[in-house]
């Protein structure tokens, strides 16, 4: 135990200096958003490792495994990942089994018991990545490129075996499909068993590995497959690898994300454009009638005025209120980097205001501006919306209050584009087509599951640590919760500006490291933080 202690004592100074090299070289080479990073990057209890082999044996590994190209759709190609994955955590001692859908890439499932532990953690992350457009690379997608810097930075490509293995080589970057959505994740996870093997430290948690292969296409075979074989996922807690650490590159956990429901609005004028001298102010013009409608829906404060929205919304409480405090604030160098001078939620900070309800106006069309506009009544409206919904907001409930406020006001809801006949009958017509969606998810933070993970990478971290109650952006983590009745975090560990979905993802190499380091100690402490 001494042994132990002593050891995550001097990773933990080891890493300090690793952070200054860190913090100097950010402070000239990046964006705004990390311009004040103010706090100290992270250090782990399990400090990153200063690797003596030719090339650095997580990079090699991932390099290897984003050379297979991922997209779901691509069958060949997915399954071959499937099984190449399946042969990394085989040679580890995990036990693998390919669960089979039909129609969908197989589920990569694996097990690890540890002995005498009372808790099974289930860990989620996705192999397959989003289709590329080669032609907007800078290198081949398929193609692992490590970068001495940053690519919008001129820096240079280098072989793998030229990493420095001390802190010199922490802000370099590896480039390709995968980089860090999400198999920087599978690889950083596999890598910190290998490091706690080598440390002699026990896993204090029962394990359970679920990588799915068809995230990025909507995930859409994901439900069945839990529902199939609930049994087996059946965990304790869970986390979800994937998505980006916080903007001043600190770690982050996060307990929540928002759902999301979207919606398409056309208000319907005459059927064809009209002379606006002739027919204005007689002629029904869609386009007011639609700015009157979204007017009565959402304030210019983001103030959302259909009448019972807020009802259901959970409310922040004390440790959500408390979690928000201890983030460090952002908005001051946002403003500058959107070249915004306010904000519609005024001072209140931006991550307290993504935990509420948004309506947000995506698309207007009616009509024609500038050149192209002519001094006619448009013969129809065009909205575009995606309602962004919070912890006990359900899509249903979003629809029926929705549709009450319109009817409220006089409108008639139509769901297909009404005919002649219907337009001469009914005064006040709009076509409402809404889109699937799902509800918003949130872990209590005081919950026995959310204060372990907490618990076990807070001081780890050198306090540095970012507990963010809730993302803005929307995962499907209620289903997660639905079918398994498991509590979820999310727990990422890749670069914020990863250029995810994009050209050119990469990952930070420090975030490798920093990810393997920060997944070993969580594998090791999470069993005695957990109440
Ligand atoms: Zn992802």
């Amino acid at each position: 135990m001494l042994k132990t202690i002593r050891r995550l004592m001097v990773g933990i100074r080891l890493d300090r200096l690793i952070t200054l090299a860190a913090v100097a070289v950010i402070a000239t080479a990046f964006a705004s958003a990390c311009r004040k990073a103010s706090a100290p990057e992270p250090a782990a209890a399990i400090a990153p490792e200063q690797a003596s082999a030719a090339v650095d044996p997580a990079l090699a590994e991932l390099a290897d495994f984003m050379a297979i190209p991922n997209v779901a759709s691509d069958t060949a190609n997915i399954r071959r990942n499937a099984e190449r994955l399946a042969g990394m955590m085989r040679q580890r001692g995990i036990d693998v089994r390919l669960i089979e859908e039909a129609g969908a890439p197989p589920v990569v499932f694996g097990e690890l018991a540890a002995p005498g532990a009372k808790r099974t953690l289930l860990v989620y992350a996705h192999y397959d990545g989003q289709p590329v457009e080669p032609d907007r690379w800078a290198s081949d997608p398929w193609t692992p490129t490590l970068r001495a810097g940053r690519l919008e930075a001129g820096s240079e490509v280098v072989p793998l075996s030229g990493l420095p293995s001390g802190p010199e080589g922490d802000e370099w970057y590896l480039y390709g499909r995968g980089a860090s959505d999400d198999k920087g994740t599978i690889v950083a996870f596999l890598a910190a068993l290998d490091r706690l093997k080598k440390e002699g430290l026990p896993l204090s948690v029962n394990v359970k590995m679920l990588f799915e292969g068809e995230e990025e296409a909507g995930s859409p075979h994901l439900e069945a497959i839990l529902l199939a074989h609930a049994d087996l996922f059946r965990a304790d807690g869970m986390i979800l690898c994937d998505g980006p650490v916080h903007q001043t590159r600190r770690p982050q956990i996060v307990f929540g994300a928002r759902g999301v429901v979207g919606l398409e609005m056309t208000v319907y004028g005459p059927n064809h454009a009209l002379h606006s001298g002739h027919y204005g102010n007689w002629a029904p013009n869609p386009a007011a009638q639609l700015a009157g409608i979204l007017a009565s829906m959402r304030n210019g404060e983001g103030v959302i005025l259909i009448p019972g929205y807020y009802d259901d919304v959970r409310p922040l409480d004390e440790s959500d209120r408390a979690a928000l405090a201890g983030i460090p604030r952002v908005e001051a160098d946002l403003l500058r980097e959107y070249d915004l001078a306010w904000s519609e939620g005024g001072d209140t900070r931006l991550e307290e205001l993504v935990m509420r309800p948004a309506l947000n106006i995506r698309g207007l069309a009616s009509g024609a501006v500038g050149d192209k506009a002519a001094n006619a009544v448009p013969s129809e409206a065009r909205a575009s919306i995606d309602f962004r919904l919070v912890a006990d907001q359900r899509p249903a409930r979003i629809r029926e209050l929705v549709e009450a406020h319109l009817r409220n006001l006089g409108w008639t809801i139509v769901r297909e584009a009404p005919g002649a006949e219907t337009k001469r009958a009914t005064p006040r017509l709009v076509r409402l087509e809404w889109e699937g969606g799902y509800p918003a998810y949130r872990s209590r933070l005081d919950a026995p599951f959310s204060r372990a993970l907490v618990r076990a990478l807070g001081p780890a971290t050198g306090g540095a640590l970012v507990v963010m109650p809730a993302l803005g952006g929307s995962i499907p983590m209620e289903l997660f919760d639905r079918v398994l009745g498991v509590p979820i975090a999310l727990f990422p560990i890749a670069n914020h500006d990863n250029n995810q979905h994009g050209p050119n993802e990469n990952l930070r190499i420090r975030n490798l490291r920093q990810g393997i380091s920060m997944h070993a100690t969580l594998l090791s402490g999470l069993g005695s933080a957990w109440e």
